[in-house]
C-alpha cells in the first residue's frame, strides 16, 4: 500500500496520526466471522443507464480491506466484519456466491437482472478475489444485464473489466472516492489516492467500453461521501456540489452516488460523535445537493442509511421519512420538482446551520 511521503505528511501528522488512532480503535472489535457465508446480500432496485433494474446486492467476505488494516477511512467500519487473518479461498468464495443464489432463489420472482459485488475492500485486487475467483464469478453471472463490482483506483484496469464484458454484461466498477477534493479526501477521510487515481481508473474503464465494441458497455460509478469528519454542514454541501460536477466531467463516470455519511462503531467518526464532535448531515443538506446537481451530465442518487436514526443523516425527527422518500423518488426519476412538495419548520434550522456553523463551534445542532 501506498505510504504517504514525508515531505507531506511529516511523522505524528496527517495520515500517519488518523491512521494510528484508527488502528487503535479498530483493534478494539472482536467479531470474527464465517469465511463460507457473505457479509450481507439483498434484493433491491436501481437506477442504472440503461433505466431502474431489478438488483441482487452481495457484500462478499473477503478478509477486508488491506488500508483499513493499515489504518485506513476515518469513517468505515467495515473492517470489522471481514474475516480474521485476512485471505478467503476460492472455495470459500464460491460457497458465499451459492448462498447469495439460494437467497435470490427464495425472495426473488426472477433471477435479479442487475449484480451488484462490494466486499468491504476492492473486488478486482487479486489479494482479496483471485482471477480464478473473479472468473468464476463472471461466469456464474454472465446471463444477467449488468455488473456493478467495487473497487478502489488502482486494481481497476481494462482487462479485468473485460472477464465481465467479454460475457455481454455491462460492467461498472464501484469507486470510493468520497470527494474529487484531494485536501478533504486525504485528511479528512484518510483516504490515500488522489483524483488523478480516479480519472486514470475512468480512462481504463473507458479503454475497456471501446474494446467491448457493441456488447456490453463499461464505466465508472463514483462513490462519494457527503459530510466526512472535521467539515461544517456548508463547508460539506459545497464540497459534494463541486465533486458531483467534477465526477460528472469526467469521460467515462456516468453515475454518482453520493452518500451521507452514518456513524458506525470502531471508526474515528464515532469517536468525535461520542465526544460531541460530530453530527451526521441533515437530509435538507442531502436534497439541496441532489436539487443543485440535477443538471449534470451523469445519474446522481443517494442512498441515505441509517436516516431519521441520531446515528445516521436526519432532520428534526418530524419530517425525515418525508424527505428520505422524496430522495429515493429522486434516484429513480432524477426529477428535483420531488423536492418542492417537502416541507418542515426545522428547514429555518438547517439554514442557520449553513450559515453560522463554523469549524471551532460544531456541530451547531444535534
Ligand atoms: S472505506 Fe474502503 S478503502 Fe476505506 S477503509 Fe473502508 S473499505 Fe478500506
Ligand atoms: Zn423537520
Amino acid at each position: 500500500m501506498s505510504k504517504p511521503t514525508p515531505d507531506v505528511y511529516e511523522q505524528g501528522k496527517g495520515m500517519d496520526a488518523h491512521n494510528k488512532v484508527m488502528r487503535e480503535i479498530r483493534s478494539r472489535k472482536e467479531a470474527s466471522y464465517d469465511p463460507h457465508e457473505p457479509t450481507r446480500v439483498w434484493l433491491d432496485e436501481d437506477n442504472t443507464p440503461d433505466g431502474v433494474k431489478t438488483s441482487l446486492t452481495i457484500i462478499l467476505n473477503t478478509g477486508g480491506c488491506r488500508w483499513a488494516r493499515a489504518g485506513g477511512c476515518t469513517m468505515c467500519g467495515y473492517v470489522a466484519e471481514s474475516v480474521d487473518g485476512g485471505s478467503v479461498s476460492h472455495e470459500a468464495l464460491m460457497d458465499q456466491i451459492d448462498v447469495c443464489l439460494e437467497h435470490e432463489a427464495e425472495n426473488g420472482d426472477e433471477p435479479a437482472e442487475l449484480i451488484k459485488i462490494y466486499t468491504s475492500g476492492s473486488f478486482l485486487d487479486e489479494r482479496e478475489v483471485g482471477a480464478e475467483s473473479r472468473r468464476a464469478i463472471a461466469d456464474t453471472f454472465a446471463d444477467r444485464d449488468r455488473m456493478v463490482v467495487e473497487s478502489l483506483p488502482d486494481f481497476a484496469d481494462r482487462e479485468k473489466i473485460a472477464d465481465f464484458t467479454q460475457h455481454g454484461l455491462d460492467t461498472d466498477v464501484a469507486i470510493g472516492l468520497e470527494t474529487a477534493t484531494d485536501r478533504v479526501r486525504h485528511d479528512c477521510v484518510n483516504k490515500y489516492f488522489d483524483f488523478a487515481d480516479f480519472e486514470d481508473a475512468c480512462a481504463e474503464a473507458a479503454a475497456a467500453d471501446d474494446a467491448a465494441g457493441d456488447d456490453a458497455e463499461a464505466g465508472i460509478k463514483a462513490y462519494l461521501l457527503m459530510k466526512p469528519p472535521f467539515l461544517t454542514e456548508s463547508e460539506a454541501v459545497a464540497d459534494m456540489i463541486s465533486s458531483i460536477e467534477r465526477c460528472a466531467d469526467v469521460d467515462g463516470c456516468h453515475t454518482v452516488s453520493m452518500n451521507p455519511c452514518n456513524v458506525q462503531r470502531y471508526t474515528m467518526v464515532d469517536e468525535l460523535y461520542f465526544n460531541d464532535g460530530y453530527r451526521p448531515p441533515w437530509l435538507w443538506s442531502v436534497a439541496h445537493v441532489l436539487e443543485q446537481t440535477a443538471d449534470v451530465d451523469a445519474i446522481v442518487v443517494s442512498d441515505p442509511v441509517g436516516h431519521g436514526s441520531d446515528r445516521g443523516p436526519h432532520n428534526c425527527g418530524e419530517c425525515d421519512d418525508l424527505v428520505q422518500k422524496a430522495i429515493k423518488d429522486f434516484d429513480l426519476r432524477q426529477d428535483p420538482s420531488v423536492f418542492e412538495q417537502v416541507s418542515c419548520e426545522c428547514e429555518l434550522t438547517w439554514e442557520t446551520v449553513l450559515e453560522r456553523e463554523r469549524s471551532f463551534n460544531q456541530p451547531l445542532t444535534r
